[in-house]
């Protein structure tokens, strides 16, 4: 391609703002993050280290469309804190990303892999784009040169990717297969996520709902619900949303909504969920399933049911809307969808709040369990990484729950708490170099 070619495609970064009355991602975590640090009386010097993210990369770059002209998109990658291990962390595709919310869902992976015991720090990636406006080409390149502009932060012992929103094992696979093109021999550790066939993890498709469902699990114990019959709602019905709805289901659950960008559908029978997947394979949403009605992605978070999932993205469970919330057990699949205002006024109604940094860990675990195979070229068993994962997670869950009662504090404080002092510890031990 020339500089005229690259000139004459150009259209122009893409919207990058946050969706309108969002409050920022980054303000959340911060806030978040400042509740916890205050309640353990944080030291000032490695508090204010904790406020910011390490290194932050913005890159701009043109992809060729298949009509021969290009466009300038514009990526980040933003490690948050290095002290436990190296960087962790997604990359996601969509239209509204920005460097403020990749350096919140940054700090979030930072003490989720603290949370659940990982040796890894926090990370997150992303480029602003429309990924269904792209053709698989587009999406191949837009990925191959992407990884290319980031690969001084990429590797198997410095920062290892994995999908996120709107990025899933192939795109892992271009990212591996570009790194190792760089390289001249195969590195397999560089991502996480990857197909099977090229030295992914049994299991990892599908950890994270997985994690979620093992929380719920814990979290129905410890507020005394049957989940045979209890009613569930999904919002998001992507990888981590579609398989917490289907493991909720084989435990006797009965999942009456789920949703997608586009809306959601309702039955409170239960929904044929084979179906609801079925038709958005073929028509690309869950809107229009036989034997369901449609239902707003507003509505849906409001209804009666006694689990809300929310899987989709950040800041959708605020003081608007905390008040009609009637769930028992509120399960963060998603990353940061529950803002403290939220917080507050859930815990005062006696909503039992799942936190990301909690909830969705399963899939960074099976993530580390992925790195690891790949280092020792030894594969495990999908037994053996059920059993782990599980362990994990309800270890986790019975940490964060034993801190929650000692201090009386709801869960996420305690989570935060924990990670804040886990992270906190190392890096202090560390020291400032020089
Ligand atoms: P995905 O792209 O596979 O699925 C996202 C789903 O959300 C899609 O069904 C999409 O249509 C829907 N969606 C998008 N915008 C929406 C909106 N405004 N309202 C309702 N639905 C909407 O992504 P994913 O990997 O499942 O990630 C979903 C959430 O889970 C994110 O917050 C992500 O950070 C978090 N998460 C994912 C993983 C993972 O392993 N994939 C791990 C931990 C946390």
């Amino acid at each position: 391609m020339t500089q005229q070619d690259l000139e004459s495609g150009a259209s122009g970064p893409a919207d990058t703002s946050v969706q309108p009355g969002m409050q920022s991602a980054w303000k959340v975590a911060l806030e978040q993050y400042d509740r916890a640090a205050d309640k353990l009386n944080l030291g000032a010097a490695v508090r204010d280290v904790l406020r910011y993210a390490k290194r932050e990369v913005t890159v701009h770059f043109p992809v060729q469309l298949d009509d021969g002209s290009s466009r300038v998109y514009t990526g980040y990658r933003v490690w948050h804190n290095l002290a436990r291990g190296p960087a962790k962390g997604g990359i996601r595709f969509h239209p509204h990303s920005d460097l403020e919310e990749i350096r919140a869902l940054a700090m979030l992976m930072t003490w989720k892999c603290a949370c659940v015991k990982i040796p890894y720090g926090g990370a997150k990636g992303g480029v602003t784009c429309d990924p269904k406006a792209l053709s698989t080409r587009e999406l191949e390149r837009l990925t191959r040169r992407f990884t290319t502009e980031i690969s001084d932060m990429i590797g198997p012992d410095s920062d290892i990717p994995a999908p996120d929103v709107n990025t899933n094992a192939q795109v892992m696979a271009w990212m591996m297969d570009t790194y190792s093109m760089h390289r001249g021999y195969s590195v397999t550790g560089v991502v996480t996520g990857k197909p099977v066939s090229i030295g992914g993890s049994e299991g990892r498709q599908e950890a994270t709902g997985r994690g979620v469902i093992y929380t719920i699990q814990e979290a129905a114990k410890a507020v005394d619900l049957d989940l045979t019959g209890a009613r569930v709602v999904v919002q998001g019905y992507g990888n981590a949303g579609e398989s917490a709805a289907r493991f909720i289901s084989e435990l006797g659950a009965r999942v009456i909504a789920v949703s997608d960008s586009q809306g959601g559908v309702f039955n409170g029978d239960g929904l044929d969920l084979p179906l609801v997947t079925r038709h958005k394979q073929e028509t690309g949403s869950v809107i229009g399933t036989p034997r369901t009605r449609p239902v707003s992605n507003a509505e849906l978070l409001e209804l009666e049911c006694d689990i809300l999932i929310p899987a989709a993205l950040e800041g959708v469970i605020t003081e608007r809307n905390a008040p009609r919330i009637h769930a028992r057990i509120v399960a963060e699949a998603a990353n940061g969808p529950t803002n403290p205002q939220a917080d507050d006024i859930l815990r005062e109604r006696g909503v039992m709040v799942i936190p990301d940094v909690l909830c969705n860990a399963g899939g960074v675990t099976v993530s580390y369990f992925e790195w690891v195979q790949d280092r020792e070229e030894f594969f495990w068993s999908i037994e053996e990484i059920n059993a782990r994962l599980r362990r994990i997670m309800v270890r986790a869950f019975e940490d964060v729950h034993r801190t929650a009662i000692e201090h009386d504090i709801d869960l996420r404080l305690a989570a935060y708490m924990l990670s804040v002092s886990r992270v906190a510890e190392a890096t202090l031990t560390r020291g400032f170099y020089p």
